[in-house]
């Protein structure tokens, strides 16, 4: 399955190729044909599953068809979401995967000031980003004008009503045209949100992934916490041990992929790395020569974690967290594949258990920890602290100011067990060993 083969665009097309998509993801391979038919959707999605390119792609391949007059125009196509950071998340991702077109995206969010969006909604609009209660407002006084509206997009609909939203979408849905496209995604198909979907969706197409965030029986993961200074000595330790097995490394940021792949060649530990910054073909180079076994390690951030199907992998090692709760789980799962056995570790550094404290809610579990002898961290893992992230190596990277999309977005649910227990020292089965100098 590709791109190509769901009717995309050749300018959507190239944007997913800058991007660093090559596989759709179930949800978007679900939605997408039926989108671009401009069918109704009704999907049950979470964050994670490719969702925003599932509704998106399709939405700015029909506003593509026609060309906007020039000047000042009025937004076609609205989405609807509960938080300014998912407004925020969700315009930067229309924004790269319509890069190639000329279509305006504007956001609108409570908590900043009425002006600028004033000043944005007078200069033209061709897809608004809105909060229902804000929109409201621009509603009310005038500013904005939602009679041109030709799709619809009703995102995360279960926390908009969590978020006591009904009486304002419907506000906001009266003043747009009923002849129109909608898709409403939301993580659960409860009660509430069919009701919701009868009066919004007419004959939709149904679409849904199953169940996100679970980990298959085949794989062991564990935590190993480590000082910061210390991860790359306890990872050439770990690959050292593990001479002969293909090792998927994952780090955060494009910046630290590529230093960690030139020290671990420093180190005698050859490896190739694919990330956001490298062309599609450097890419494919890096990958093909890791499946056909020329490369024992890949070093990559999260652009590798979905669709990667690679045979063969019994370890996959996070040199750092994902800043994402549900990368964790894609993450892993590139290992533990198809029945066989796999085997994933975490190094996480006593600043970074915020991250761990956001998987394991997501979990409803917590994972094992293993402190390796010989790297014991300075002081236990904080479970309230978080890196900052500068430009990330996924797209867009954490925003500053907003939390991005962090996996204790549990619809409020509080975690079920309390923070990890630190389960003692524990000898690693490669600790021991020798390690290569640097
Ligand atoms: P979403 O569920 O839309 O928030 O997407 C979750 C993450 O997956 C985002 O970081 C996207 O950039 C990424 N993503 C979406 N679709 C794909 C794809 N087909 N291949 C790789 N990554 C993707």
């Amino acid at each position: 399955m590709t791109f190509e083969t769901l009717g995309l665009s050749p300018a959507l097309l190239r944007a997913l190729a800058d991007t660093g998509y090559t596989t759709p993801t179930p949800i978007q391979a679900q939605s997408i044909p039926a989108g671009l038919e401009g069918r109704d959707i009704l999907g049950a999605a979470q964050t994670g599953t490719g969702k925003t390119a599932a509704f998106g792609l399709p939405l700015l391949q029909r506003l593509a068809r026609e060309t906007p007059p020039r000047g000042p125009r009025k937004p076609r196509a609205l989405v609807l979401v509960p938080t300014r950071e998912l407004a925020v998340q969700v315009a930067d991702s229309l924004k790269e995967y319509g890069r190639h077109l000329r279509l305006n995206v504007t956001m609108i969010f409570g908590g900043v000031g009425m002006q600028p969006q004033i000043d944005n909604l007078r200069r033209g609009v061709d897809i608004l980003v809105a909060c229902p209660g804000r929109l409201l407002d621009h509603l009310d006084s005038g500013h904005a004008k939602l009679d041109a509206i030709e799709l619809l997009v009703l995102d995360e609909a279960d926390r908009m009503l969590d978020m006591g939203f009904l009486p304002s979408i419907k506000r906001v849905l009266a003043r747009v045209p009923k002849q129109r496209q909608t898709m409403l995604f939301s993580a659960t198909f409860e009660p509430r949100i069919r009701a919701l979907a009868m009066e919004l969706l007419d004959r939709p197409v149904e679409v849904q992934v199953a169940a996100q965030n679970t980990i298959a029986e085949t794989i062991v993961h564990r935590v190993h916490p480590v000082d910061s200074a210390r991860k790359r000595d306890l990872l050439v330790d770990i690959l050292a041990a593990r001479h002969g097995d293909r090792v998927l490394v994952f780090g955060r940021t494009k910046h630290g992929c590529n230093r960690l792949a030139e020290q671990l060649g420093q180190a005698g530990l050859p490896s190739v790395a694919i990330h956001g910054n490298k062309s599609q073909a450097q890419r494919q180079k890096a990958l093909d020569a890791f499946k056909a076994g020329r490369a024992r390690i890949l070093v990559a951030t999260d652009v590798a974690a979905r669709g990667l199907d690679i045979p063969d992998l019994p370890l996959v090692i996070n040199h750092d967290l994902p800043m994402v709760a549900e990368d964790y789980v894609h993450r892993i799962g590139r290992t533990g594949r198809n029945g066989a056995q796999g085997e994933a570790v975490s190094l996480v550094a006593p600043e970074e258990g915020g991250l761990l404290r956001d998987i394991q809610r997501m979990l409803k579990a917590d994972i094992t920890m293993e402190t390796v002898t010989g790297f014991e961290p300075s002081q236990p893992l904080r479970m309230d602290a978080k890196p900052v992230q500068g430009r990330g190596g996924r797209g867009g990277g954490q925003k500053p100011g907003g939390q991005r999309k962090a996996g204790n977005r549990g619809h409020g649910k509080p975690a079920p067990r309390g923070a990890a227990t630190h389960a003692g020292p524990k000898q690693h089965r490669g600790g021991g060993r020798r390690r290569r100098s640097a």
